[in-house]
């Protein structure tokens, strides 16, 4: 695949910063609202913003089992915060019935970094990579992953997981779109070109 179509769900959060981190990473983004519109990509980014807000609309606009559709078909996928949250097959502290997409084996706490910290900056070591700039807002942490899952970045306070990846499932508690950095959607894209 020469050069992949990233969409990026388009219901609620910062939706602009993922679409602009894909275009630096090389990738053709598009904004994805509808079904119909999750059929033409490859890939798809679930951006930060508020997870109980995005999974109602989800509900809305039809898009809860199409994702959840094209994830278990194996479509590759990454999530940044409220995205993580939304790819996590259990949540601590989430709402009264608030469901995910799911598709990584993983329990995430929301708001947890914010109970401490409403949010901050961090450099880490991503994947292995080098320092990575990370912003963290009313973050969520990862609590536990099952054996399938590999362990990507960890922060202060409390050396938590906040970056994980599943095959073709990438999750990260921060925001890297929000640097200027585009570490985190290049490996995404490496990935995508991957499956
Ligand atoms: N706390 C938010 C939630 O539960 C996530 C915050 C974010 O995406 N910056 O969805």
């Amino acid at each position: 695949m020469p050069v992949p179509t990233i969409g990026v769900l388009a219901l609620q959060g910062d939706v602009r910063e993922h679409v602009h981190a894909l275009e630096e990473a090389g990738a053709k983004a598009v904004t994805v609202r509808r079904p119909g519109e999750l059929e033409t990509v490859d890939a798809l980014v679930v951006p930060g913003g508020e997870s109980t807000t995005m999974w109602k609309l989800a509900v809305t606009f039809d898009m809860l089992e199409p994702v959840r559709a094209r994830i278990a078909g194996g479509m590759p996928v990454y999530g940044s915060c409220a995205g993580m949250i939304m790819l996590a097959d259990r949540i601590e502290d989430g709402a009264a019935g608030q469901q995910t997409f799911g598709g990584i084996d993983m329990t995430v706490r929301r708001n947890a970094f914010g109970r401490q910290v409403d949010s901050f900056e961090a450099d880490l070591d991503f994947a292995g990579r080098g320092p990575l700039r990370a912003v963290f807002i009313r973050a969520p942490w990862v609590e536990s992953v099952g054996s399938s899952v590999e362990v990507l970045a960890r922060a202060e306070p409390g050396d938590r997981i906040v970056a994980v990846r599943q095959g073709p499932l990438l999750a990260t508690s921060f925001h890297p779109e929000l640097t200027g950095d585009a570490g985190v959607h290049s490996y995404f894209a490496e990935m995508v070109r991957e499956f």
